[in-house]
């Protein structure tokens, strides 16, 4: 009976493993069909100055509606793009569409605000990469000061004197760095001083924390005595309530991103919002402000 059990759990595993590799295999063999036909959209996160109520900028984040698969996360195709090498095409065409958006919402009448895009580390692996964002910056007409790269802390801490030599060169241009999902990688002070960083995002899984009174807000508080000593500027990412976002303000990071003050906006969405007469009106965006 033991054996038999075993025999059964075997195949259970083998099973849910043959599942899990079916259902990578099938994003791995759409991917370059679904880079061909464009299946990927943007959407577009607010992120804001919540003493003042500004927006200061924008971060861009990929979608993908697979017809059978439904909606696939970042989270899940990101890595898998990195493995097969399909996110430097794919990042170009993000790239591309970010700052061409951002130039077509500057034209029509928002705030000089930045646009913040993610990078991976493979794209950073490339030889080409500043000249691909020259590159995107030329053909969409859209100012380097407006755009911000952010990339993992993980990332950046690898500590790569080819990808220190190419974040400098982006720095020279006029983009803006971002170190994201900061606090959940290994930096030391040393390091990030090496780093020609502009902002740490503070990863979510922090500000989650500093919600009630008299939580553990340690972390939080020590990345943004961090940020200070090194005169960066800081944002939390992922705030979900309005007492994790004046307990912030209390702690001096006034800078934030996340649903309690917007979800991220298809374009419609977006222009409803921020393009529309009344909010233009009000001229409450803090132009450039999170450009550093
Ligand atoms: P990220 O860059 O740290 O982006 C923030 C993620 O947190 C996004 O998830 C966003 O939708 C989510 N988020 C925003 N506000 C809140 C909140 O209040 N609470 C919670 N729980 N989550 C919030 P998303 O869009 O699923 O993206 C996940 C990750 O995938 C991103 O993390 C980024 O690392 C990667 N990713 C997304 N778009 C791109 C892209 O265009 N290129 C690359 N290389 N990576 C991307
Ligand atoms: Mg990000
Ligand atoms: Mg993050
Ligand atoms: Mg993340």
């Amino acid at each position: 009976a033991a054996k038999e059990k075993g025999k059964n759990q075997f195949q259970f595993f083998e099973w849910a493993m043959n599942h899990c590799q079916a259902r990578r295999m099938n994003i791995e063999q759409a991917l370059p069909a679904a880079i061909e036909e464009q299946a990927f959209h943007l959407v577009y996160q607010p992120m804001f100055n919540a003493e003042q109520g500004h927006l200061i900028g924008v971060e861009t984040l990929v979608r993908w509606e697979h017809p059978v698969l439904g909606t696939i996360s970042p989270c899940e195709f990101i890595p898998i793009a990195e493995s097969t090498g399909h996110i430097i095409v794919l990042g170009e065409w993000i790239l591309h569409k970010a700052c061409k958006q951002m130039k077509e919402w500057h034209d029509a009448g928002l705030p000089r605000i930045p646009v913040a895009v993610n990078f991976s580390v493979i794209q950073f692996n490339q030889d080409l990469i500043v000249d691909m964002i020259i590159g995107a910056l030329e053909q969409t007409g859209l100012d380097a000061k407006y755009l911000i790269a952010e990339m993992t802390e993980s990332m950046a801490m690898q500590h790569n004197e080819a990808i220190i030599g190419k974040l400098h060169a982006l720095k020279r241009l006029g983009v803006s760095i971002s170190i994201d999902d900061f606090g959940t990688g290994y930096s030391s002070l040393c390091y990030l001083r090496r780093f020609p960083i502009d902002t740490l995002k503070i990863d979510k899984s922090f500000v989650q924390d500093v919600s009630g009174a008299g939580e553990d807000t340690a972390i939080v508080e020590a990345i943004i005595a961090m940020a200070r000593s090194l005169k960066l500027r800081v944002l939390a990412e992922g705030v979900e309530t309005e007492q994790q976002s004046e307990r912030l303000c209390q702690l001096g990071c006034t800078d934030m991103q996340g649903y309690w003050h917007s979800r991220p906006l298809s374009i419609p969405q977006f222009e409803q919002t921020y393009l529309s007469a009344a909010y233009l009106a009000r001229g409450e965006a803090a132009a450039g402000s999170a450009a550093g």
